[in-house]
């Protein structure tokens, strides 16, 4: 049951600079459309590089202060955030709903999951430890101390307009860095939400800030080559993520980078195939397939191949599309046109090679960015979505006869974030999470993320982990004091 939302969205919204609202220095606008129609849902501040000066101005200028805070207080600005964030829960809901399209209650789930990093780190924030030790040789001791990097820019996606956020802010207030935020131009408003919400439980003005702007390495360049900027912290596409790590070198500044995926879901013959269609429906359709955790290629042993691809597609065909306001949709339309395109092409390039399409395939006319739930199978192997992230509700079914056979499938790829299994046998469960390359591996299940564990790729999915213990250590510098 999904409460009645309140009415949260504002006709003008402005950037947040310094602890205030304030209206971008060149005084422009740009729109923020409502995927499910393309309706205008409000006009937003469009900031410029002075803006991006007036951000570095006010975090160089909180920073020395913010990072001598008591860390209980920085716990409690935290804790205080996240209860706020759970009392507003519904309103939050609908703005990332209305700017990003998923149902509502996948909105809610957002909240809950977004607003964890903030008690997380809050608990995290007061468990900074060093180490004390004498050298081996007894000639002298060695303190290591732990100190907040600095200020920081983080750059954020729209597919989970809150979370990506608060994955970054949480973690970097808990050690004691200023923050800087670039939304994406998709889904600003949310993260503006989120930084009064932040700012009245407490926070002292200038140690975050959110720049939304249409004119992302314009903004940003400026606030990179900065010598009071200490770390970049970004999450996004792979292609993005390389332009800012040959920014970053210049500085020699610390990155860390959640860039893009091309999971492997493999459902070995062993599996509960109930339990593996389940996961399967999970692992493709959270947030409509655009995940970077997303399954992006399904490969099924070809003994339940036929069984998997019956319950599949049916599960698919019972989807209920619609508006993510509506109570009874289940999957809500793409973010924009541009990516509905995407999909839609991917699609048509494994078609015309010849796979088969099992349900769904084309655009949906109207109004809204929709594109029917789809399933494919006998992909050929030259087709686009297999190497490339198809980010839409599209799921790529392959058959498989060996172990080593698929884990060589599964691991022909530049990315390495999450990978999933499906087997009954432990033995196989450890051999092949040893085996495949990613970052993370979901055994028997299709959602992994946990506030609790470290999430992040290897190869060209990223450097570094957010959440866990270790999410609070890249906003760490390690300090040796040598000692008599
Ligand atoms: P994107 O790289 O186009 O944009 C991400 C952000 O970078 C946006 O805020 C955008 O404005 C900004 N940006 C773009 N060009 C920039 C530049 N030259 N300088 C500075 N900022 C710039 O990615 P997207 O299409 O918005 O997001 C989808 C991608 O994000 C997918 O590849 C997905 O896999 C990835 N993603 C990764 C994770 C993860 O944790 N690994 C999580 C979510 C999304």
């Amino acid at each position: 049951m999904i409460d009645t939302p309140e009415q949260p969205i504002k006709r003008v919204a402005e950037l947040w600079i310094g602890g205030r609202r304030r209206p971008s220095a060149s005084g422009a606008t740009f729109p923020v459309r409502d995927p499910a129609d393309g309706s205008l849902i409000a006009e937003v501040a469009d900031a410029t590089p002075d803006d991006g000066r007036f951000a570095i101005d006010a975090a160089a200028a909180a920073q020395s202060e913010w990072s001598a805070t008591a860390p209980r207080d920085r716990a409690e600005i935290l804790h205080r955030a996240w209860e706020l964030i759970s009392e507003r829960r519904h309103e939050i809901a609908a703005t990332i709903t209305a700017e990003m399209g998923k149902p509502l209650s996948e909105s809610l789930g957002e909240v809950a999951y977004g607003g964890e990093f903030l008690r997380w780190f809050a608990e995290e924030a007061v468990r900074i430890n060093g180490r004390f030790s004498r050298s081996p040789s007894g000639n002298g001791n060695i303190l290591v101390t732990k100190q907040p990097v600095g200020p920081t820019l983080a750059i954020t996606p729209w597919n989970f307009p809150l979370a990506m956020g608060t994955r970054k802010i949480a973690p970097a207030l808990a050690a004691g860095c200023t923050v800087i935020v670039k939304p994406a131009e998709e889904t600003p408003l949310t993260m503006l939400l989120l930084a009064e919400i932040i700012s009245s439980a407490g926070l002292p003005d200038g140690v975050l800030s959110v720049l939304p702007t249409t004119s992302p390495a314009a903004v940003t360049s400026p606030i990179i080559a900065d010598p009071r900027l200490a770390k970049i912290t970004f999450t996004g596409s792979t292609t993005t993520g390389k332009i800012l790590l040959h920014a970053a070198a210049d500085r020699v500044l610390r990155t860390s980078m959640e860039l893009g995926g091309n999971a492997p879901f493999i459902v070995f013959d062993d599996a509960d195939l109930d339990a593996a269609v389940d996961g399967a429906m999970a692992a493709k359709m959270r947030n409509g397939g655009e995940a970077c955790t997303a399954a992006n290629r399904i490969y099924v042993d070809n003994a339940v191949r036929a069984e998997f691809l019956a319950e599949l597609t049916s599960r698919m065909q019972g989807l209920v599309l619609g508006r993510g306001t509506s109570e009874s949709t289940q999957l809500g339309p793409l973010i924009s046109e541009r990516q509905r395109d995407v999909v839609a092409g991917l699609v048509g390039d494994a078609v015309t090679k010849g796979a088969r399409v099992h349900t769904g395939g084309r655009t949906v006319e109207g109004a809204g960015y929709f594109f029917e739930p789809t399933v494919l199978s006998e992909i050929p192997s030259d087709a686009r979505l297999l190497t490339e992230e198809i980010f839409g509700p599209v799921a790529a079914v392959i058959g498989f006869d060996r172990e080593e056979e698929v884990i060589a499938a599964a691991n022909a790829t530049e990315y390495g974030l999450a990978a999933y299994i499906f087997t009954d046998g432990l033995d196989r469960a450890l051999r092949v999470s040893g085996a495949l390359e990613a970052g993370m591996v979901g055994v028997n299940r299709g959602i992994i993320s946990d506030v609790a564990a470290p999430f992040g790729g290897v190869k060209e999915s990223g450097l570094g982990r957010e959440s866990g213990s270790e999410g609070i250590e890249e906003y760490l510098e390690t300090k040796y004091i040598a000692l008599r």
